[in-house]
């Protein structure tokens, strides 16, 4: 019995231990495959992003070898690049604006914003989007020109201007060898992300850091930015913002963790991803930095894309995890269920139900320990046989119920009069047994001599008196068996009754 309610125990403790291991293994495995998942929503919006800029990129390439890298256009740039009376630039800058006012207008047809020439000294020659603004240097204002004009060859990427930011190719001009300048072929970012929305079906934006606006941006240009309403560190370049596409969709909180987020992330300029309720739906917020010519992220493109990945990942764990609990409850309700019968079942099988006495079996139980301490250590004990005086006669007297009551009176008489330590059980129907540990046969009749007298002057209601006979026997090398030392026992019982009853015979 013992060994198999160890053996529960430690399944109890095993399934515990492997209900709790493999929690904190789901739990793990979500950790990183909400991590994949994340990742991935950055990988496509980067792939996204390359694809949208690349066709601009093509299309960039055809423009500049099909109509600008051409001897007519260069010999106007040239000429205007090499005369220092600015009188005489005005007029090459104003032939090169009319010869190419034509292809510019298609450019913006196309969504392209910018056509910018500049002189190989850096300083700007003529900007088609704003023609009276000329002659400023661009030298560390505009890296991408600087580089062009120092290593003669083609850059692409993102860069802050005087007016506006965007994506710029930027492509070097010689004519006969010779380096005159550049031109910058740019797009938008209003362009890119609208691009990027309408191909791929998504909410999309872009954010830029103030300071680097405030940096680079002519004060008189500085309208074209707002400040973006979730973080006030970063602006919305003015021409992108057809609609805003977090402000006002989302909760405080929610703004506080993208600022946070930005707050942390933006030192380094690392992508990532925001799982954020818009207009009360669960969306991932994909932040992609864009990076200047050096290197430095000072913008983010974003995009708002639907959480169904996320939110079934994180609904089947919560399944798996909610089945293993209930396993664990069934275990310990079925333990709890399983322990209850057993100990109802034990309490049935070592004592009679009527009297609370020990059941025979059980009584042969601890007798057979005895003897066994008996036989190894010569422990003394005796044994005392009671029997119930002309208990049939009572029974026809007075019926069985009545028989019954006496039965467990009796019991109840003989274990208050006992020790604790001393067994009673039943040994037949109206017949005790009663085993008194370390004790003589001498004090084993005080025993009985007592009980005798206490149950005779007992009162048992209807019955009135009701007398009893008791065997002792003290245990003696001279029995072999349990059995031998029983039967010795009622034979000193027999001769209790031969002699006349209500009397003890050791
Ligand atoms: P004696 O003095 O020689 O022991 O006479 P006795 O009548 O007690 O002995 P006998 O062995 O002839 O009868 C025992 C009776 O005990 C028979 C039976 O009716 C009664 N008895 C045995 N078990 C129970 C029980 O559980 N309940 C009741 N009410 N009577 C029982
Ligand atoms: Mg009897
Ligand atoms: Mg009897």
């Amino acid at each position: 019995m013992k060994r198999s309610a160890d053996l529960r125990f430690y399944l109890l403790i095993a399934l515990i231990v492997l209900v709790f291991s493999s929690n904190a293994l789901l739990f793990f495995y979500y950790q990183q495959n909400k991590d994949n998942i994340k990742q991935n929503h950055i990988y496509e919006l980067r792939k996204e992003f390359i694809i949208t800029m690349s066709v601009y990129s093509d299309m960039a390439d055809s423009i500049y070898h099909l109509h600008i890298d051409t001897p007519g256009i260069k010999r106007i740039f040239a000429q205007g690049v090499q005369t220092t009376d600015p009188a005489e630039k005005n007029i090459y800058r104003k032939r090169l604006l009319y010869t190419l006012n034509g292809l510019y207008r298609k450019l913006i047809g196309y969504n392209f914003r910018q056509l910018h020439f500049h002189e190989k000294n850096n300083r700007s020659f003529l900007r088609f989007h704003r023609p009276n603004k000329f002659g400023d240097d661009l030298t560390g204002i505009r890296y991408s020109v600087e580089f062009v004009n120092r290593e003669k060859k083609y850059i692409s990427g993102f860069e802050e201007g005087r007016i506006f930011n965007g994506y710029r190719f930027v492509y070097p001009l010689a004519l006969k060898n010779e380096h005159i300048g550049s031109v910058e072929i740019s797009v938008s970012m209003k362009t890119l992300i609208k691009q990027l929305s309408q191909l791929f079906d998504k909410e999309a934006q872009f954010i830029i850091q103030k300071e680097q606006v405030a940096e680079k941006v002519f004060k008189s240009e500085i309208s074209n930015y707002i400040v973006w309403d979730i973080d006030d560190n970063y602006v919305l370049d003015r021409a992108v913002v057809q609609k805003c596409i977090l402000e006002k969709r989302i909760s405080d909180n929610d703004a506080f963790l993208i600022r946070k987020t930005l707050e942390k992330k933006s030192s380094k300029g690392n992508p990532f991803c925001l799982e954020i309720s818009v207009d009360g739906a669960s969306k991932v917020v994909t932040f992609l930095p864009i990076e200047n010519f050096l290197g430095k992220k000072m913008a983010y493109v974003f995009s708002i894309s639907d959480n169904t990945k996320l939110r079934e990942h994180a609904r089947s764990l919560y399944m798996i995890s909610a089945a293993l609990m209930l396993l664990l409850v069934l275990f310990i309700v079925f333990t709890v269920y399983y322990r209850v019968s057993q100990k109802k079942i034990e309490g049935m099988i070592t004592y009679d139900f009527l009297t609370r006495a020990l059941s025979r079996r059980a009584f042969f139980e601890r007798l057979d320990a005895e003897f066994e301490r008996y036989r190894r250590y010569r422990k003394p004990f005796s044994l005392i046989m009671l029997d119930i005086d002309h208990f049939k006669k009572i029974n026809d007297k007075y019926g069985h119920t009545t028989g019954d009551l006496i039965l467990s009176a009796i019991a109840e008489i003989i274990t208050k009069s006992v020790r604790k330590t001393d067994h009673l059980g039943r040994y037949g129907g109206e017949e005790f047994i009663i085993l008194l540990p370390e004790t003589a046969a001498k004090d084993a009749v005080t025993v009985a001599e007592n009980l005798r007298k206490v149950i005779s002057e007992h009162n048992f209601h209807r019955a009135g008196t009701v007398t009893v006979s008791c065997g002792v026997v003290e245990i003696h090398p001279q029995f072999m068996s349990i059995d031998e030392f029983v039967n010795e026992a009622d034979k000193k019982l027999y001769r209790a009754k031969d002699e006349g009853r209500n009397r003890v015979i050791a």
